[in-house]
Parts: C-alpha cells; structure tokens; sequence
C-alpha cells in the first residue's frame, strides 16, 4: 500500500537528515522533491500546491530553522499536514434517527459496491447492529443474486425483490421487512453503471429524496486514481455525498485518489476496502493512514519525546552559561538529566529516520550518570553554586549522602573543573553533550 510515494519519500526525508543543520534554502529544495513525489504518486496538483505550500510557511519559521532538530520538525509537520490533506479526525457513520438507518452506497460498476455492501453488514454485526441488505440494481438480475449470495455468507437477511419490482418498491419493502424483523440498518446497494449516466443520476436522486437516507456513501476503486477523484466530484455535485468508501486500497502502490479525494469533494473517507475478502474493511483513520504513508509507526507520540528531551529553551539558556561561563553544578545536573531522558526514549526512536543515527552517537552509562546526579544531589544548593567550597569534610559527607566514594565525589568535581577549562572552546550544547561523554 503506498509502498512508491512511501520509498520517494523515504529517499528526500534521507537526504535531509543527513544535513544535519538546515537553512531557508535547504527546505525549500526538499519541499520542491516532496511536491514531485506527491505529483508523480497522482495527487491532485491543486491539493499538492496547497499542501506544500502550508508546509513551507510552517518550515521556513525561524522556530524550525534554529531548532536543534530542525529535520525531526519538518517530518512532524509534514505528518500533520498530511493528516490534513487525508480529512483531519477520523468521521464516523452517522446512523441518523430514524429507525431503520438507512445507508445508501453509490458507485460505478466495478468499483466492489456489493462487496463492500456486504462487508458493511458484516462490519455493523460485528458492532452489535442488527442490519439487513438489499439490491437495487434490477438492469443486472446477477448483482443482486451476488448480494444474495454474500449476504448469506456474512449470515444478514437479505430482501428478495419481487421480477416486476421497481427500485423505490424494493428499498420501500426492504424497509418494511427490517422493521418486521427488528432490523436497525437497512444497507442499500444500487445499480452500477460502466460509465456515469443521466438515468443512474436520476435514479439516486430519487432514491435519496424518497428515503433520506442517514448515509450516502461513494464506492471508489483506489487504483482508478484521479479518475475516482472526478466520478466522486460528479456523484457529490449530482447527488450530494456524505462520505467515499475506497477499495483496493492494499493494491494502490501511488496513492493519488486517497490524498485527493477529501480535499477535492469536500467528503470524507470513511472506511477502507483492502482486499476481496469480506473482513478486509477497516474504518479510515487519517492519522494512521499518514503514519504508513511516511513509514513510521506513532510518530507523532515518538517525536513529542524527543523533543521533550531536547528542550530547547533549556539548550539555549545552558549556551548563554556557557558563554558567560557561569555553568555550575546545577547546570551539570540539570544537563545529566536530559541526558537521562534522552536515553529513556532512545530505544524507542532508534527505528526512526534522522532521530536514531544521532542518537546513536551519544553513547549512555545510565548508571555512571545517576551516580554522578545522586553525588550532586547530595550537596548543599551553596556547594553546587560554588563547588571550590567543598573540602574533605564536605565531601565525605556528600559520598555518604550519595551511597557513593569520595574518590567517586572527586572524579565528579575533577570532570567538572575540566569541563570549565573547555567551556571557553564550547559553542554548542549539542558539542556539550558529546564531551560529557567523553569524562564519564
Ligand atoms: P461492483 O460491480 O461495484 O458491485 O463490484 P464488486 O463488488 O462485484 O467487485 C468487483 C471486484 O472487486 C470483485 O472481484 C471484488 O472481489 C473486488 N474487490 C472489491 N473490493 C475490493 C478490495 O478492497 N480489494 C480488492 N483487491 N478487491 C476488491
């Protein structure tokens, strides 16, 4: 699913991240291979101008720009934009007031409408609904004996148009067996045409005015691409839709009508066909659909860690110490904490692109450095403003207090009077970080 955009995007997110730091310039040349990706995987060229265009005003902001993870920042924005694009929060069926509910499913011959029927059905039992399928399509006698038989199979009673029934007379009669049978949903499937024709137009217009339906929902084949994004125009404007069902989405490695579709016809997505078989239904979530798309798991969550780990106001207050020189042991201590939380989330970002290789450079001992916090700790807020008080009394105390030595308490203020001898040479804390790894 996806896997063409997915690896085109995997290859710009590389490059980028092997910038490391990013300018103005840098982003937009990114954006501008994003946008080919976009356009080369059939995404509407109106929707992939608006997309890239959000994206860059959020990633050319001076925030993203002198962030220590500029990189992480732009995929996160990437990603949310993308959930945009895909309809923002997930939309449920909207089952109405009336009883029976009644779904109405739309669709060109093809596009897996009675599969999809049948699949709904057996997603609602699932659900604990109680739902009953009919066939409209009376020009072809074999798509309603193909419900027929697929009703059977998910175990949903199915009405049995009469030979001289009319559309209207079937759907009205359908109605009034699920009220006998304390059916809730009546799920409507209608006729399908090769091409869009007036008559088929008409007939659905009709259908919707007769029995205001609670849900009018599109079957869409995912492979058709753009061509699906235009049937579903047409069927909105016509019709007036309030949702697409995409199928064959499993097979659709570009995935041009899902990032299209919602922004094109105002409609959302609301469930996913990915295979023949009548369990391969999903609901459709944006987030998790960008998620695939970008190839990574709950990234969002992932990269909220990392950046709670990186504070970037700690950075910028600690390159202010240390410029001045006023670095402490609070500032050592507060350092060791980060390097602490870093590591805590470390195991769970290495999978991620960009995060994982600079991580990997930071090799941890977590016990050496909550010893090292637990020795500061132990000090007096005095000692830590100015640790050339601590004699040997002191510092058998703060070994005592700390569970550790006083070689141990030694090492620790001997790291930290190398440290200030190097500060002068410091510029980032980023360079910071890598020589405490060095004095551990
Ligand atoms: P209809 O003419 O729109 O009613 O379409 P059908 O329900 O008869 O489906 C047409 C073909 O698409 C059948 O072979 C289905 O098995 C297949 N199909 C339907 N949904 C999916 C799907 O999500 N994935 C795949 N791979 N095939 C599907």
């Amino acid at each position: 699913m996806f896997e063409s955009l997915s690896d085109r995007l995997e290859s710009v997110f590389k490059k980028f991240r092997e910038k490391g730091k990013l300018d103005s310039d840098d982003i937009k040349k990114g954006l501008r291979e994003v946008r080919l990706a976009l356009l080369e995987a059939d995404v509407n060229y109106k929707v992939v101008k608006d997309f890239i265009s959000r994206v860059e005003n959020r990633a050319l902001s001076s925030e993203v720009i002198e962030s220590l993870t500029p990189f992480q920042q732009i995929i996160k924005i990437v990603y949310e934009e993308l959930v945009k694009t895909l309809g923002g929060e997930a939309k449920g069926l909207d089952l109405g007031g009336a009883k029976p509910a009644k779904i109405l499913l739309a669709g060109l011959q093809g596009s897996g409408k009675t599969t999809t029927a049948a699949k709904l059905a057996k997603f609602l039992k699932k659900k604990g609904h109680h739902p009953l399928l009919v066939s409209a399509d009376i020009y072809r006698p074999a798509a309603i004996e193909q419900l027929k038989i697929l009703a059977q199979k998910v175990e949903v009673p199915f009405y049995e148009p009469k030979s001289n029934e009319k559309p209207l007379e079937i759907v009205k009669n359908a109605i009034e067996m699920a009220k006998e049978n304390g059916r809730d949903i009546v799920i409507i499937d209608t006729a399908g045409r090769l091409h869009i024709d007036e008559d088929l137009m008409q007939e659905l217009i009709e259908l919707k005015k007769t029995f205001n339906p609670s849900e009018v929902l599109l079957v869409a084949d995912a492979m058709m691409g753009q061509d699906s994004v235009n049937v579903a125009k047409i069927f909105n404007e016509r019709v007036g839709l309030t949702g697409i069902i995409l199928t064959k989405i499993e097979g659709d490695a570009r995935g041009g009508a899902a990032l299209s579709i919602k922004e094109v016809t105002g409609c959302p997505i609301k469930f996913l066909g990915t295979g023949e078989k009548l369990d391969a239904f999903e609901v459709f979530y944006p987030e998790r659909l960008a998620g695939r798309i970008l190839g990574m798991g709950d990234i969002l969550t992932l990269i909220e860690k990392a950046q709670e780990a990186f504070d970037l106001k700690k950075a910028k207050e600690l390159e202010r110490k240390i410029k001045k020189l006023e670095f402490d042991l609070e500032d050592l201590r507060e350092q060791l904490r980060q390097m602490r939380k870093l590591g805590s989330v470390k195991d769970l970002l290495e999978f991620l692109p960009g995060i994982g290789r600079k991580l990997n450079e930071i090799e941890f001992d977590e016990k050496e450095l909550i010893k090292m916090e637990a020795i500061i700790n132990s000090m007096t807020k005095e000692e830590r403003k100015n640790p050339r008080i601590i004699n040997a009394s002191r510092k058998r105390r703060i070994a005592k207090g700390s569970g550790t030595t006083v070689q141990d308490v030694n090492k620790l203020l001997r790291s930290y009077e190398e440290m200030l001898k190097l500060l002068k040479q410091m510029r980032a804390p980023g360079r910071f970080q890598s020589m405490i790894r060095r004095l551990i």
